[in-house]
């Protein structure tokens, strides 16, 4: 990004900027007081020094102060330990506005994203998440102190070259004429630090994003036998970092020593030219050689903070394209003001079809169907006939592309969808476990939850005989994705959850499937018996579990192609009685 094009972004900047100006004026007031010092002390007299330094004795006179060699040496003093307290405010306010900048980005990231609708999450890498949460911030706030150090440079060197025209306006038309030849020489450096700032966007990205990736498959790493493989892609990975990494501190190290070095040869120039063309005193000439050795270090600062913002800066551009994308999908609630608390008659699905935004045909095709309430509703049928994705619009997470799905005759776009969400029990096949307490991971949604809630929710659920095999009973801690617990555990322990909140709709999405005949057989007749009080949808593989349920809906590649009750399904002799034959041939 181009220098200045992200300035103001830094919070408290304005202020920054004026403990700058007054640190960078304070410095360069206390130098010019060495004129009449540098008078009084070669000629014992300090009141005969050309104007402009004359006003300076006029001012001690105003004063009512002698102008002797104590009164300026305390006030050359004063001045440049002013000017030293400036600089350390400024140092101050800077790590505080970076560090704010860095906690307020991934407030916000955290915030667009959590925020944002469930395509939009669902679609996002892990790894790209962790990466601009932890380094991308980090960077971005890094270029912007750059950014801001280097105005601060900028404008100390400006507030140093009218001081020192001053003294002598032809030797700082050479030294200005000088700082730009450094800068066309320091030109080619700055390029290259750019491409080195992309290249390491990048090689952040690739670590973090397959990192995270093949963490996630490491099971099947392990049992594949292709540790080296991995470890091998990995490692490629790490050495573009290395590359770009080591290319960016060199090219910084490069261009210091350019900066550095070109002054020396300014430096008896000047020298030279001031005594033979100029016939300067050496008052003037010392003081500004004095400006000079302070000016040069500064100027060099200025070049490596626009040099450290070449690098840093493509940084802010993808927080801010993480934080626009993730805002713009922030999901829109229903304007009803009026939270949902409870289903008096039912759900309606009206022609319902959906399509996934990189899915090539309909997921769902003109779905109708209703769901009473307190009823179990089963929905049957092969893998990707659209069963999941209808789970996920009756939890709102989805809206459909046509049609309409009602809540007690409601819209449910209409609707507060974060109340409707809190009335919802909802388990699917893959069980969500925190690293964290079995408790705190039972009363994730309903903190509020009393002793008694949580051992009725585990009766139910039968997740107490787990419990007790648990070394901690409630407050053991179940590791990473829950790696204490087996499959049907899970399940459990995520029944337990969903149950917790006493929901007024419960969404089981393949929930039974990872348990044996056994406990599925007993965790059926608990929800049958909950089925008084509670609405439930239940999708389910295994035909001996929906045998119960007021009515069966069988789908086909996004359509309902067949309704009815068990018997009335097996005795039509259609997909349903095909299934059933199937599985209990
Ligand atoms: P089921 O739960 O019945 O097995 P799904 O509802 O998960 O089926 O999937 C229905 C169809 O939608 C499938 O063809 C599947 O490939 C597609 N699909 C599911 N999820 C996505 C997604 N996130 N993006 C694109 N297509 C998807
Ligand atoms: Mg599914």
């Amino acid at each position: 990004m181009r220098f200045l094009s992200t300035f103001g972004q830094l919070p408290g900047t304005p202020l920054n900027l004026v403990v700058i100006v007054l640190w960078g004026m304070t410095e360069g007031l206390g130098l010019v007081l060495f004129v009449p010092l540098l008078a009084l002390l070669t000629n014992g007299d300090s009141t005969n020094v050309d104007p402009p330094f004359n006003y300076i004795i006029d001012a001690f006179e105003f004063a009512s102060v002698p102008p002797t060699l104590n009164a300026m040496l305390i006030v050359i003093s004063i001045l440049i330990l002013g000017s030293i307290a400036l600089g350390y405010c400024q140092r101050y306010m800077l790590v505080r506005s970076k560090q704010m900048y860095t906690f307020r980005a991934r407030r916000s990231l955290m915030e667009n994203l959590y925020f944002a609708s469930w395509h939009h999450i669902s679609s996002q890498s892990h790894g790209n998440i962790i990466n601009q949460l932890v380094t991308e911030c980090h960077r971005a706030s890094n270029a912007l102190q750059f950014e801001l150090l280097g105005v601060a440079a900028a404008i100390q060197v400006t507030i140093f070259m009218v001081l020192s025209a001053f003294l002598s306006w032809q030797l700082m038309l050479i030294t200005v004429a000088f700082g730009f030849l450094t800068f066309a020489v320091a030109r080619p450096l700055q390029r290259r630090a750019k491409v080195l700032g992309e290249q390491t966007n990048q090689a952040n990205y690739d670590l973090n994003f397959y990192g995270v990736d093949f963490l996630r498959g490491s099971k099947l790493v392990k049992v594949t036998a292709t540790e080296d493989v991995i470890v091998g892609r990995l490692g490629q990975y790490i050495k573009e970092l290395f590359n770009v990494s080591f290319g960016s501190e060199l090219n910084a190290a490069q261009l210091y020593f350019v900066v550095q070095a070109l002054p020396v040869v300014l430096l008896a120039g000047l020298i030279a030219f001031s005594v033979h063309v100029l016939e300067l005193g050496a008052p003037i000439i010392l003081v500004f050689l004095i400006f000079l050795a302070r000016l040069a270090p500064k100027v060099a600062h200025l070049q490596q903070q626009t040099r450290g913002y070449s690098v840093t800066s493509p940084a802010i551009r993808l927080i801010k394209e993480m934080l626009d994308t993730s805002s713009a999908a922030r999901e829109v609630t229903g304007p009803s003001s009026k939270p949902f608390q409870r289903l008096e008659h039912g759900i309606g699905l009206d022609k319902v079809c959906y399509t996934y935004p990189s899915g090539d045909g309909p997921a769902l095709n003109d779905v109708s169907l209703s769901i009473g309430r307190n009823q179990i509703v089963a929905i049957v049928g092969k893998s990707g006939a659209g069963k999941s994705t209808l789970i996920d619009l009756l939890a709102g997470l989805r809206r459909p592309v046509a049609g309409r799905i009602d809540v007690d005759r409601v819209d449910l776009t209409e609707l507060d969808l974060r109340s409707w969400r809190h009335q919802i029990g909802y388990v699917t096949q893959e069980v969500i476990v925190f690293n964290d307490t079995v408790r705190n991971n039972i009363t994730f949604a309903h903190s509020d939850s009393t002793a008694e809630d949580i051992e009725r929710a585990m009766a139910l659920a039968h997740f107490a005989e787990v419990l007790d095999s648990l070394p901690d009973g409630l407050d053991t801690v179940l590791g990473e994705g829950g790696v204490r617990l087996s499959g049907g555990q899970k399940q459990r322990l995520a029944l337990t959850r969903a149950l917790i909140g006493n929901p007024q709709l419960l969404l089981l999405d393949e929930a039974t499937s990872a348990l044996d005949n056994e406990s599925e057989r007993l965790i059926q007749h608990a929800i049958e018996s909950i089925a008084q009080t509670v609405t439930v949808v239940v999708i389910a593989h295994r035909l001996s579990t929906v045998i119960k349920a007021d009515v069966i809906y069988v789908m086909e590649r996004g359509c309902v192609v067949e309704q009815g009750t068990y018997e009335e399904l097996v005795r039509e002799g259609g997909r349903f009685a095909e299934l059933h034959k199937l599985q209990f041939a």
